[in-house]
């Protein structure tokens, strides 16, 4: 089966990435418990909006915020244990500027994939299961591919959606998978 898997608040610890950063960067002293809304960035920092946020994030002569993002516990060894059976396909909305610290960030962690996605349009890539925390994400998949399985990590930051599984951590996504499909 081909699973589509999103990287930022599935794989990837994207908000523990910039908050740290951010911290030490600015001796901020803020924390990713506080992340309880999408976009929360522009609400928690001195940036007036996302775009201040985001021209920040691109790194100016430094890297930018997502070639050093930590991988969230269990995440990178449960994609291995699927990638045995199933197709791992990534499918993440990433800036221009992000596209080779992307491919680095997933050599890097070896991430077992031979397919990478980068758009917003999700949908459009065929897969039978999908797994993302994006609200919006999650509502466009599930409108847009009703005979697949999607998934929702739950996270602060989303809310249930009918017809949408929750998924609350790694394991339980494994044995959705492997109890549905093999
Ligand atoms: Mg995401």
């Amino acid at each position: 089966m081909r699973l589509g898997i999103d990287l930022d608040g599935v794989v990837a610890d994207f908000n523990k990435g910039w908050v740290d950063r951010y911290n030490a960067e600015f001796g901020a002293s803020l924390s990713s418990e506080q992340i309880t809304t999408w976009d929360a960035a522009a609400d928690l920092t001195h940036f007036d909006d996302m775009s201040g946020f985001w021209r920040w994030a691109e790194g100016g002569d430094h890297a930018s915020i997502f070639r050093n993002l930590e991988t969230y516990p269990g995440a990178v060894d449960a994609l291995g244990r699927l990638s045995r059976n199933h197709e791992v396909v990534i499918i993440t909305t990433k800036p221009g500027w992000a596209v080779h610290d992307t491919f680095a960030w997933i050599a890097e962690h070896r991430i077992p994939t031979r397919e990478v996605h980068m758009t917003d349009t999700k949908w459009r890539v065929p897969c039978d299961v999908y797994l993302d925390d994006a609200p919006h994400q999650i509502l466009d998949i599930h409108r847009n591919r009703p005979e697949a399985v999607t998934c929702r990590f739950v996270r602060p930051w989303n809310a249930p959606v009918a017809g949408v599984r929750d998924i609350h951590d790694w394991d339980e996504f494994v044995s959705l998978v492997e109890g549905r499909f093999c």
